[in-house]
């Protein structure tokens, strides 16, 4: 039979976005149906993106902390590597994550839906349940449903040696000869887990460096550390062809460092995210989708329909978890009659990579680009206690601070712990801060937080000793 019930708050899609949004709205006293068509909330970030591949990346560290021990005095054999325990590991914790979001549903009486949602009208989206077809109305609706891993057209996407993110987060093996497409921040955290499994990697890159859109001085620290681990890295390639044979994946290259064609047991395509605005019937409710498929939104997350909104990375880049939490924020809050607006100065970028790479604000890429006066400290964590106490030189702290002003544009820092010290930079951006208001904020001694404050004060000119 074909239920039918009303929702004042629909949300459709359960990630970060959605249960964000889910959760604020009915705080805010709404009534709120949230559906999703997998049996877990969590979304991409739980389930298969951020969440499992830290897990696993966590198991990275440990092998490469072990193997360099030896640097300190401290040798450890080789490490015994039980997959399916490193792969319990991380269905446990994604596991316990996911539950607790269930339980979080259960306590803010959101009514989960499970299925696939199709509007058929802008107060009316149909849903495929297991007990069959449901029609849910709604007063105002959210879109929340997210993005795929892109295809390549032409390679064998059916054979199981061909994989994307989900794949190798999966874990099924660990390859002998594992190829990457795509040098970006989701193919080098890959490649990072199973180059510490023991696969022998290779990267290839269409663009002239590691990371595009990341300066290029943040990433030569980590492209010269793995190039001495990986089996290659080729840059300014394209994979042209991939063909199944019985040993493996035959891969084809093209452009300026393209190698031989070579066998690889696995190949992983990382070359980016689709939003899935075309797959939700969102022209039965009238709302714009681009051609690429993102919707898009004003500042209040609405988008040409007033009483529908959209969030996360169906409206566009960065697709980021944190920026579809705040985004689901905003827009939970302007349905509930609050003033509320995305207003972020910026939105950091990190991969999580040995070492890792941080960044927010203005890049130096793009400040040349734009023409943008400014300056830059740059402080070399070889002169660094702590960052030498822990055996790891290679990292930078670097600022981009206004010339008149002195106030911070932008920061990028690549090195052990980036992702958690970006943070800092990105509250002083927020806040206006100054080159002068950074130097002069007692940082902790001996941290890696204190490089911020020395970038800073070679900025103003007051560093006196490098340490
Ligand atoms: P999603 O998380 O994509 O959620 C959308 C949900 O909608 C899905 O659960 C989907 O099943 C559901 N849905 C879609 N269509 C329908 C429909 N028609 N009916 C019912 N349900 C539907 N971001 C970070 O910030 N940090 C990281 O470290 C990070 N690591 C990542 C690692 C990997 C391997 C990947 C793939 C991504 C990573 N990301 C990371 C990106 C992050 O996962 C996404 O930005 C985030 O999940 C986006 O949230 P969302 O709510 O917009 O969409």
């Amino acid at each position: 039979e074909n239920a039918a019930f009303h929702a004042e708050v629909l949300v459709l899609g359960g990630g970060p976005g959605g249960y964000t949004a889910a959760f604020r709205a009915a705080d805010l006293g709404k009534q709120v149906v949230l559906v999703e068509r997998y049996p877990t909330l969590g979304g991409v970030c739980l389930n298969v993106g951020c969440i499992p591949s830290k897990a696993l990346l966590h198991v990275a560290q440990v092998v490469h902390e072990a193997a360099e021990g030896s640097s300190f005095g401290v040798k450890f054999g080789p490490p015994e590597i039980d997959l399916a325990k490193v792969r319990d590991y991380k269905n446990k914790v994604v596991k316990t994550l996911t539950t607790g979001l269930a339980a979080l549903a259960k306590q803010r009486k959101v009514t989960v839906v499970q299925g696939v949602g199709q509007f058929v009208s802008d107060k009316t989206l149909a849903v495929e349940t297991a007990e069959g077809p449901k029609t849910i109305g709604f007063d105002a609706c959210i879109i929340a449903a997210g993005s795929q891993p892109v295809k390549i057209p032409g390679f064998p996407h059916d054979d199981p040696r061909l994989i994307d993110s989900t794949g190798a987060l999966e874990l099924a093996e660990v390859p002998k000869r594992f190829l990457i497409v795509g040098g970006g921040i989701i193919g080098l955290e890959m490649a990072t887990v199973y180059h510490a499994l023991g696969s022998a990697v290779s990267v290839v890159e269409l663009m002239d460096q590691l990371i595009p859109g990341c300066d290029a001085d943040l990433v030569k620290p980590l492209h010269q550390r793995i190039k001495k681990q990986y089996q290659n890295i080729y840059l300014k390639t394209k994979v042209v062809r991939i063909e199944p044979e019985a040993e493996g994946l035959r891969v084809f290259f093209e452009g300026e460092g393209a190698p031989e064609s070579e066998v690889f047991d696995r190949v992983l395509v990382a070359v980016g995210r689709r939003p899935n605005g075309k797959l939700i019937g969102a022209e039965q409710a009238g709302v714009r989708v681009d051609e690429r498929g993102f919707i898009p939104v004003d500042a209040q997350q609405r988008t040409n329909v007033p009483h529908i909104y959209a969030i996360g990375d169906i409206v566009g880049n960065p697709m980021l978890a944190h920026k579809a939490t705040h985004e689901a924020k905003v827009a939970a809050e302007v349905i509930a009659g609050h003033k509320a607006a995305f207003q972020a100065l910026t939105i950091p970028s990190v991969a999580y990579t040995d070492p890792e790479i941080a960044w927010m604000g203005l890049t130096e890429t793009q400040a040349l680009a734009q023409g943008v006066e400014y300056d830059k400290a740059v402080f070399p964590w070889a002169a660094s206690g702590r960052a030498l106490g822990i055996g790891r030189r290679e990292g930078l702290t670097k600022i981009l601070y206004a010339k008149e002003s002195q106030r911070i544009l932008g920061a990028g820092i690549v090195g052990t712990n980036a992702g958690e010290l970006i943070a800092e930079t990105v509250l002083a951006l927020e806040m206006g801060a100054d080159v002068q208001d950074i130097a002069l904020t007692i940082h902790p001694h001996p941290t890696l937080s204190e490089t911020f404050a020395f970038a800073a004060e070679m900025a103003e000119g007051t560093i006196t000793d490098l340490y």
